[in-house]
């Protein structure tokens, strides 16, 4: 069986549990606080090629269970798909938030899990 450790009691917990049975804490919601960062955009990707390593990236984060992504999106089509998929996220409730990167309009960083 595939199991995580609780972040907040230590207790091992079967991946697919919602909540630690011991603390009773979402495993979801959980994260040590680190952040994921990828360059989607600067290695001739098409649109495509672009998207699915941005879901790749999502996929990982959620396993890893960090607090964000970056996102580098350079300033084109591929930044124009990201910005409307992260519309779409943030609509359904699968990310908290996202923003551009202080004034470097090429970098997104995408709020996953509040510490
Ligand atoms: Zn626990």
């Amino acid at each position: 069986m595939k199991t995580l450790d609780c972040l907040f009691c230590g207790m091992q917990v079967a991946r697919d549990a919602v909540r630690c049975p011991k603390c009773d804490q979402r495993l979801a919601d959980q994260t040590d606080g680190h952040m994921l960062t990828e360059d989607i955009a600067h290695q001739h990707e098409t649109v495509a090629q672009a998207m699915r390593k941005f879901a790749r990236l999502l996929a990982e984060a959620d396993l890893s269970r960090a607090a964000a992504v970056r996102l580098i999106v350079g300033t084109g089509l591929i930044r124009e798909r990201v910005l409307e998929e992260l519309s779409t996220l943030q609509h359904r409730g699968e990310i908290l938030a996202y923003d551009t990167e202080g004034r470097n309009q090429g970098s997104v960083v995408v709020t996953l899990r509040q510490r």
